[in-house]
C-alpha cells in the first residue's frame, strides 16, 4: 500500500509537468459493422510516455488526473487533438464515420463544457452526429439528475451518448431507462467469456436488452473469431478489438485506414 502511495505521489508530480509540456500523445482503435464488416469509426485512447520513457497506463494516470483536476485541460486537449485528425481524415476518406471519445465525469460537470465541445467542433467543421461521448456510471454517482439534464442538452445538439463499461459496475437497470443514451458498450470481461454457462446468458440477455431499449450496443475486447460469432449471435451491432486491431499511434492508424478503407 505504501509502494502504491508513492508511486502515486510520483505520478501525480509527473503529470503536472506532462500537462505543461503536453507529453501526451493519442491512439485510435478502430470500430466495425458487424453486419457488413465495414469501418463505423474509432476511439481515442490517451497515452503518456514520462520523462524517463516509460508509457504510463490511462487507467493508472486518469484516476490519478481526476483526483488532482489535470484531466480538465488534458480531456480538453484529447478533444481537440481527436477532432482535428478526425476533421484530416474526413477530407481524405469518403464515408460516414463516429468518433469515440472517453470524456471524464469531472469534465462533464464543468459548467463549459458543452461550450468548449461545441467551440472545437465548430473550428473544424465536424458535425455533432460524427462523435459518440462515452460516459461511466461514475458520472451518474452523485448529481444524476444534473448529469441527464446535461446530457440531454449535448443531444439535442446531436452529439451521441455511449455508456461505457457496460456489466461492470452497479448500474441498475431502471437508471438506464432514464438515461438519454445512443449505445452500450458491453464490456470485455462479458465478450471474452465464451465457455458456456451463466456468462453466455448473460450476453444473451444483453442483447435483448438492447435491442428492447432501440439502442446500438458495442462489443469491446473481441479477440477471437468465437468471441466475434458469439457477438454476432446476440445482435451485436458494433465490435472493437484487437480480433481488428489494437489502438494504434496516429501515423500508424492513417496507414491503416488507407489499406482498410
Ligand atoms: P476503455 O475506454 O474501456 O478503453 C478500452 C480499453 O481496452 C483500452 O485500454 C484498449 O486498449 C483496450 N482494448 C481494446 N481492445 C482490446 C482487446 O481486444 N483485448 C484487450 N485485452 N484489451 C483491449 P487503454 O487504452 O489502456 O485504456 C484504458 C482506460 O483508460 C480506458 O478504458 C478508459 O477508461 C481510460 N482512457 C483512455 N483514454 C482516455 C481519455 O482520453 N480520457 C479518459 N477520461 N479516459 C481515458
Ligand atoms: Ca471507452
Ligand atoms: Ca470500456
Amino acid at each position: 500500500i505504501l509502494n502504491d502511495f508513492l508511486q502515486n505521489v510520483a505520478i501525480e508530480n509527473k503529470l503536472k509537468d506532462a500537462v505543461f509540456n503536453q507529453n501526451f500523445t493519442l491512439n485510435f482503435q478502430p470500430q466495425y459493422h458487424i453486419k457488413d464488416r465495414k469501418l463505423r469509426g474509432m476511439e481515442a485512447l490517451i497515452r503518456w510516455k514520462d520523462s524517463d520513457g516509460k508509457m504510463i497506463s490511462p487507467a493508472v494516470f486518469i484516476p490519478i488526473a481526476e483526483k488532482n483536476g489535470a484531466i480538465v485541460p488534458i480531456g480538453t486537449w484529447v478533444v481537440e487533438e481527436s477532432i482535428r485528425c478526425f476533421a484530416d481524415w474526413k477530407k481524405k476518406y469518403t464515408g460516414h464515420f463516429v468518433l469515440s471519445l472517453n470524456i471524464s465525469a469531472i469534465q462533464y460537470k464543468k459548467t463549459d463544457f458543452v461550450d468548449i465541445v461545441m467551440q472545437i467542433i465548430r473550428k473544424y467543421d465536424v458535425d455533432p452526429h460524427e462523435i459518440e461521448l462515452e460516459i461511466t456510471e461514475s458520472v451518474l454517482i452523485d448529481n444524476f439528475t444534473e448529469m441527464t439534464e446535461k446530457l440531454c442538452v449535448l443531444r439535442e445538439y446531436g452529439f451521441r451518448i455511449s455508456l461505457d463499461d457496460f456489466g461492470t459496475g452497479y448500474t441498475s437497470l431502471l437508471i438506464l431507462n432514464e438515461l438519454p443514451l445512443d449505445a452500450i458498450k458491453l464490456d470485455m470481461s462479458l465478450v471474452q467469456k465464451d465457455h458456456p454457462g451463466q456468462a453466455h446468458n448473460i450476453l444473451d440477455f444483453c442483447g435483448k436488452l438492447v435491442k428492447l431499449m432501440r439502442i446500438s450496443s458495442v462489443a469491446e475486447g473481441v479477440e477471437t473469431g468465437e468471441q466475434l460469432d458469439r457477438i454476432k449471435e446476440i445482435g451485436c451491432d458494433y465490435v472493437q478489438g484487437y480480433f481488428y486491431s489494437k489502438p494504434l499511434p496516429i501515423k500508424e492508424f492513417e496507414q491503416y485506414l488507407e489499406s482498410h478503407i
